[in-house]
């Protein structure tokens, strides 16, 4: 069975929406199978699948697919302006499921979450499952808990059930990028099931 699963990512700008998406090629590119797949516990049913899942930058600057099992890319060109606002709403609303990106060292980035993003979403209509991304995790200092990440989450989880998970990476390092396709994807395929078995 091969399905696609389109994945937007939406959130302020600068804080790495483009990095990334860039991060996910190289690591796709420059490493092997071999070398992306052990970074992820890849549940045994996913082995089984060629679901597809196609990325799309908000920024506009890139479109392209995964296909998770064999961890390969295809890339096409969209060719939107960034600040081309009907684009961005087209891109929602065909989206399969979306990310919403912030930095954690910029705490603005991360209220517009829920007060701009999440509402912003809704209005449009869409019901569709949404995966936060905390990204720049290597600018954090290391007193960061498991525990302040629920704190700062679980008020968000409540009040907008359609936020599946949140996931946190640095795409500058780069660390956890395949984890957040991978957590997107199952969002829309095993939205019920645990994220990791
Ligand atoms: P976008 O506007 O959301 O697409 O943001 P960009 O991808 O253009 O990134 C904005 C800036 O943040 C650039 O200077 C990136 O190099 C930097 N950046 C992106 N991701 C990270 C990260 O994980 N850690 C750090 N330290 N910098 C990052």
């Amino acid at each position: 069975m091969v399905q696609f699963v389109r994945v937007l990512l939406v959130g302020d700008s600068g804080v790495g929406k483009s990095t990334i998406v860039t991060s996910l090629i190289k690591e796709t590119f420059v490493g092997s199978i071999q070398h992306v797949v052990p970074e992820v516990t890849i549940p045994p049913e996913w082995t089984r699948e060629r679901a597809t899942t196609r990325i799309v930058d908000s920024s506009g600057l890139n479109l392209l697919s995964v296909i998770s099992s064999l961890y390969h890319i295809i890339h096409q060109q969209l060719s939107a302006r960034p600040e081309d606002r009907d684009q961005l709403e087209a891109e929602i609303r065909k989206a399969d499921v979306i990310c919403i990106v912030y930095a954690v060292d910029d705490q603005p980035t991360f209220n517009r979450v829920s007060e701009y993003w999440l509402p912003y979403i809704r209005k449009l209509g869409r019901n569709v499952p949404i995966v936060l991304v905390g990204n720049k995790i290597d600018l954090r200092g290391s007193d960061y808990t498991n525990e302040s990440l629920e704190a700062q989450i679980a008020p968000i989880m409540n009040e907008f059930k359609e936020v599946e998970t949140c996931v946190e990476c640095s795409a500058k390092q780069p660390l956890n990028i395949s984890e957040v396709f991978y957590f997107a994807q199952k969002a829309v395929l095993h939205p019920t099931a645990p994220l990791y078995d």
